[in-house]
């Protein structure tokens, strides 16, 4: 038998049991005009009689929740797609000033523009991915923490007697 290591009382529970004791799953009839926002996060319009779902949580409850999962860094292609457009604009346009200012010294217009496009793709596309690198890693950093605060979550009672809360290990 489990007993809580402060006061040695029996009168344990899992967290994880606390949680789902405490969290309830409702869906209940309603007759107003509205909108509600569901758990999608998409507003829904409701007319005459209709119905509602959500998630109920006692304090406890919600206290003792299991931790977030970390969200997953957006897709960086995207972005890194229209940094790419904007550097040909800006290099195309650096180009134009440099034939105005130093017509002389302006190579082949064709060789010029392309040089600086060719350069602006590699640097930016080299920001962008170390960039993309940084959040990559600061996600899966974030994923590991997550994991061992689950695994902590899993294995931690609480004391229903003095409230301490503690890690068991078998
Ligand atoms: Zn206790």
């Amino acid at each position: 038998m489990i007993a809580c290591p402060s006061c040695a009382s029996e009168a344990v529970r899992k967290l994880r049991v606390i949680h789902e004791a405490g969290t309830t799953y409702y869906e209940s009839e309603s007759d107003n005009v509205g909108v509600s926002i569901g758990m999608s996060g998409n507003p829904r319009i409701y007319t005459g009689i209709g119905s509602s779902e959500g998630v109920r949580q006692s304090k406890l409850a919600h206290r003792f929740a299991p931790p977030d999962e970390p969200l997953k860094p957006s897709n960086g292609c995207l972005w890194g797609c229209g940094i790419h457009v904007f550097a040909v604009l800006l290099g195309g346009i650096l180009y134009k000033i440099l034939t105005v200012i130093a017509p002389e010294k302006t190579p082949g217009h064709k060789v010029g523009l392309g040089i600086i496009i060719v350069l602006y793709i590699v640097a930016l596309g080299f920001i962008q991915s170390r960039k993309d690198g940084g959040q990559k890693a600061a996600y899966e950093d974030a994923l590991r923490r997550y994991h061992r605060a689950r695994e902590e979550w899993e294995k931690s009672w609480c004391c229903s007697k003095c409230g301490e809360v503690f890690v068991v290990t078998e």
